[in-house]
Order: C-alpha cells, then structure tokens, then sequence
C-alpha cells in the first residue's frame, strides 16, 4: 500500500466503496472501508473474489467475515492507514462543504453587483463627453458579460461539487441510520442501546445539573408466545410493530426507545420524580392494553395486548450494567404480580 497516495485518488475510491457499503448495508467502519476500499481499488483479485462471493451469498458481509478477509488480504499497518485516512476524508468533506458554501455565496453576490453597476452605468445620461464615456460603457458591459458568463460557469461547477459532496454526507448518515434501528420496528436496536446506554450514565453521574432522575425503563409484552403460537409468527411479528408504534407515539425528543431483544423494548430518559416515571410507564401501558390483533381465517377470534413494565433509577455514578440489570428485575416483578403492570426496582 503506498502511503503517499494523494487524497484525490483516496477520495475516487471511497466514492466508488461507500455506495457499496450502503447497498450492502455495512456500517462504514475502518475495517468495512479498508476492505471496499480495495475492492474497488481492485489490485489484489483474491480479495474481490472471496468479498463477491461472500456478498452473492448472503447479501451482506457480516462484521466477522469483514474482520476475516481483512486479516486475510490487509495488514494491521494498512488498517492505522484506513483510520487516518478516513478521518482525514471525513475533514476535508466538511471543509470543502463549509468552504463551497462559502464561494456559492460569494459568486452569487459577485454577479448581483456586476449586474447592478451595469444597471447603474446604463442609466447615466446627461454627461459631456457622452461618446466617451458610452465607448468605456460598452467595454465595462462587454467585460461585465464576460465575467458574469464565467461566474454562473464557477457557479455551476460548484454546485455540482457541493451537490456530490452533500449525497456523499447523505450516504454516509443512511448507512449509519439502517446500523442503528431495528428493521421490523424501526426503533433503535440492541447494537445502539449497548453503545447509547453507557453514555447515558456517563453523562447522567456528570451533567446531569438540574437534578433530574435519569431513567431506565425496560418492558416486555406479555404472553407474545401464544400470539406466534396461536396466530402465526407474521401476526406476531404485527403485535411488535402495533407495540413500537405507540411507543414512538408516547416517546418525545428527550427519550430514546429500543428494541431490546425478542419483543422487550427499553426507554431511556429524564424524569422530575419517580412519579412522573410511574405516569409515563402506566400512560404507555394503558395505550398498549387498548391494542387488540385478530386472527387471520377467524376475524372474530382477537386477542388482548399487553406489556409489563420495570423502571430502574440511575445511581450517580453507577455502571450501565447495573442499571440494566435492575430494571429487568424490576420487570421481573412485575411479571410474577401478575403482568400488565408497573414495578420500580429497590436499591441493590
Ligand atoms: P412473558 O409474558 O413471560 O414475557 O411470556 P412470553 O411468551 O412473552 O415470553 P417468552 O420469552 O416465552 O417468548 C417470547 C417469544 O418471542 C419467543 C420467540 O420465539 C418470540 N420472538 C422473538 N423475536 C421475535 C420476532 O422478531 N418476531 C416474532 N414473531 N416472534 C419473536
Ligand atoms: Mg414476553
Ligand atoms: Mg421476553
């Protein structure tokens, strides 16, 4: 790999990988970039074999098997090359965004004034020399025309530059998006609750100055089994959907939801007391104990939904891990009292 290779020629390549990490669905790690990247560089065929026939099989490249073919094909002196490189792309896309921005403006503004001084000049009429100052009018016009030609020219191509730029940006946020949610309900995933909800306490335990209660509430419909076993496994995958439905209803921007796992799911957020956490859990589980699914060849045979919950209150300076683990046991009691029902967890 040579290292001086220009940033022109790493910025070609990324172009050409990153649309193919989006079409795969690969998130756009060092190691995904490094192997797209000499995909599509294209000098050592043993790799785009093994990564074509990876992607003909399964669609995608898991995080393993990208792990693999990198060991396989790329060192770990490339993959230091890869970060640096993509962090370095990363920076100059937002200078060159922040400065393309900067020139558009500049040209546009360049053409308004040119138009207005030849407005300007146009309108000037009771002057001595007339016949001088009309063969300077002409020139200043003809060169006026000229420039102005070449700053919708400029324009143009920096359009185009800042367009390119921006779907590149685009590309890169979609990838990230369809890392982070859950496909079949479109809520955040397992993957970011594990990244979110250690940041969670590290932010609740430092700044965390109004005082509120950082919150952890975990919940999971009841008896989902019999809806798979009884109605099919579609129409339960329509209860979890129903369920992620009224819970992005009920969330506003300062929480995040999750699809845990399975059909249990996880609120983070802030509360002013531990009543204001039971009201918001028992408001969700009332909309969800409204929900009813009906079976397919028997419209007439439905069944209740419902969910049981468990909140657990954030410690200052308590691990991720146990808040987890105290909102599931609080969600535990509430299964064995009986389901459809709030509990909060004691302190450990
Ligand atoms: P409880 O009230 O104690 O929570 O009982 P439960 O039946 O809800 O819990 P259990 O853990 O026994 O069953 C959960 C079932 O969820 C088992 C599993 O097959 C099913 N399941 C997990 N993920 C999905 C999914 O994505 N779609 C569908 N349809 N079912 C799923
Ligand atoms: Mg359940
Ligand atoms: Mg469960």
């Amino acid at each position: 790999m040579d290292n001086t290779v220009s940033l022109a020629h790493s910025a070609q390549c990324l172009k050409k990988a990153i649309p193919l990490m989006v079409k795969y669905k690969m998130p756009v790690t060092p190691i995904n970039y490094a192997i797209w990247y000499c995909y599509v560089q294209g000098d050592n065929p043993q790799l785009n074999t093994e990564l074509d026939k990876v992607i003909s099989l399964h669609n995608t490249c898991s995080a393993q098997t990208a792990q693999e073919i990198f060991n396989k094909h790329i060192n770990d002196e490339e993959l230091a090359f890869f970060q640096q490189m993509s962090e370095r792309f990363h920076g100059t896309v937002e200078q060159m965004q922040f400065d393309l921005s900067d020139s558009i403006q500049y040209s546009k503004s360049f053409t308004t004034s040119l138009v207005d001084s030849q407005n300007e000049l146009k309108t000037l009429s009771s002057i001595n020399s007339f016949n001088e100052i009309l063969s300077c009018v002409e020139r200043l016009t003809d060169e006026s025309i000229a420039m102005q030609d070449y700053a919708r020219g400029f324009q143009t191509k920096l359009a185009q530059a800042y367009n390119e730029i921006k779907d590149l940006k685009e590309a890169l946020s979609v990838t990230q998006e369809t890392v982070d949610k859950d496909s079949l309900t479109g809520l955040f995933n397992r993957g970011k609750f594990d990244t979110d909800i250690v940041e969670f306490c590290l932010n609740a335990s430092s700044q965390n100055e109004h005082g509120k209660l950082a919150v952890l509430i975990m919940f999971d419909i009841d008896h989902f089994k019999r809806f798979n076993d009884d109605f099919g496994h579609q129409k339960g995958d329509e209860v979890l959907k129903l369920v992620a439905q009224k819970v992005q209803n009920s969330v506003q921007e300062q929480y995040r939801a999750y699809r845990f796992g399975g059909e249990e799911f996880c609120i983070t957020g802030y509360f002013e007391s531990i009543n204001d956490a039971m009201a918001f859990c028992n408001q969700l589980r009332l909309s969800i104990a409204k929900l009813t699914i009906r079976k397919k060849e028997d419209s007439n045979n439905k069944r209740n939904i419902s969910a049981s919950f468990g909140i657990a209150l954030m410690e200052p300076f308590s691990k991720s891990c146990l808040l987890v683990e105290k909102a599931d046991r609080a969600l535990y009691l509430a299964k064995t009292h009986g389901r459809n029902r709030v509990e909060i967890a004691a302190d450990m």
